[in-house]
């Protein structure tokens, strides 16, 4: 079984083959992607109300994270199996990854006293380790 295939079923959510390429299209390391870019990718094969509704479907399930992003469309990504859901991210202005970052990274313990925190989306932007070597180069 391909991995789309299992992660689909490892969640309960229906496979259809829109979904399979929608898993397809996000994976590998730091892969996101905006919707527009979904979309033509997926040009011919689904229609726009398909990719949003399919789109919305895996997020919900949290197959997918959606990431907002800063000055740019938000973005797309394979939610990774050991990563809680609200965890920072690290955009790379070089690779254009999109990186997974521990959720260790953010303190919400400290937070002023009576304030609930009910989701964080933290983007840090910069270079990555990679891109950051070669530039040093
Ligand atoms: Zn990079
Ligand atoms: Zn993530």
């Amino acid at each position: 079984m391909e991995q789309a295939e299992q992660i689909l079923k490892s969640r309960k959510v229906p496979v259809t083959a829109v979904r399979i390429r929608l898993l397809r299209l996000l994976e590998g390391p730091g892969k996101a992607l905006s919707r527009r870019e979904i979309e033509s990718a997926l040009e011919g094969e689904a229609d726009r109300a398909t990719i949003y509704r399919n789109l919305r479907a895996l997020t919900k399930n949290g197959i997918i994270h959606r990431i907002p992003m800063n000055g740019m469309p938000e973005k797309f990504k394979l939610a990774g199996s050991s990563q809680p859901k609200d965890h920072p991210h690290f955009y790379c202005a070089g690779c254009q990854r999109l990186l997974c970052l521990s959720a260790g990274l953010i303190n919400t313990g400290k937070v002023p006293g009576g304030f609930q925190v009910q989701s964080t989306h933290l983007v840090m932007e910069g270079l990555c380790n990679q891109c950051n070597t070669k530039k040093a180069k």
